[in-house]
């Protein structure tokens, strides 16, 4: 458990919130704006590092690949095609800054993301860097789902701009997504934490969401947003969390202060 707890010391720094994005737009060689073909998606992710080997590198990317197909699927819709794609770096560079950085800012190492100016998302990983990853970052290691709690972390905060208007309430799903999808602790509702955001978790835990609950919350709060035309407030959020579990969603949002 202690292993498990470590694993989840980690937080999104950057708001992501991606207010002035920009449409992304392809060119074709002689230079003309041309729309992409398709929308582009999270199954559309690069990876990048500086400093890691060819055989590394290559594992992570499958291994993330695996993870960003998996997501949509899982929660029926992608992430704003004007955000994608996303890049994943894997180590400390200009756009993400360095892990020391990091470390003194916020005493410890981490993930964040961010939006550039064109609208497109990076999610920085500092994998090189980190001292205290749940399994150490070898080749065998990084293609596993189990090494993408983080990626897959940041994408659900990624996911959800656009669908929910208070990033406090990221957290609790990015951390239950992750945990759930990537197997690292299937039943998500043995993450419980005290204070914060993240003990909304443990309320609807108690209130009777289950992890098999959350690719139906993800689904109805897709829909729910889609009809709104507008990221939800809490409350809506919470009902959407009872209509899907069949219970008052309400008091666990009051309790993580988020209503
Ligand atoms: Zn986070």
């Amino acid at each position: 458990m202690k292993r498990a707890l470590s694993l989840l010391a980690f937080v999104s720094l950057l708001a992501c919130n991606g207010d002035d994005a920009a449409p992304v737009t392809a060119r074709t060689d002689a230079g003309a704006p041309q729309a992409p073909a398709h929308d582009l998606g999270l199954a559309d992710s690069t990876v990048v590092c500086k400093t890691c080997s060819p055989a590394l590198l290559a594992a992570k990317r499958k291994g993330i690949r695996l993870a960003m197909l998996l997501l949509p699927a899982y929660a029926g819709s992608d992430v704003r095609a004007a955000n994608a794609p996303v890049t994943f770096h894997l180590d400390g560079d200009d756009l993400c800054g360095t892990a020391d950085e990091m470390r003194r800012t916020y005493g410890f190492v981490t993930g964040k993301c961010t939006i550039d100016p064109t609208g497109r998302a990076h999610v920085c990983l500092f994998d090189v860097e980190k001292d205290d990853r749940a399994q150490p970052f070898t080749p065998a290691n990084a293609r596993l789902l189990t090494d993408q709690v983080l990626p897959l972390h940041e994408a659900t905060h990624l996911w959800l701009i656009g669908r929910v208007a208070d990033e406090r309430a990221y957290e609790p799903f990015a951390k239950m997504v992750s945990l759930a999808l990537s197997g690292s602790m299937p039943d998500a509702c043995a993450f419980r934490v005290a204070g914060g955001v993240d003990q909304l978790v443990a309320a609807l835990c108690d209130a009777g969401m289950t992890a098999a609950d959350l690719p139906d919350v993800l689904r109805l709060l897709d829909v729910a947003s889609r009809a709104k035309g507008a990221a939800l407030t809490n409350a809506e959020l919470a009902s959407v969390v009872s209509a899907v579990i069949g219970g008052d969603a309400t008091p666990a949002f009051r309790a993580a202060g988020l209503l």
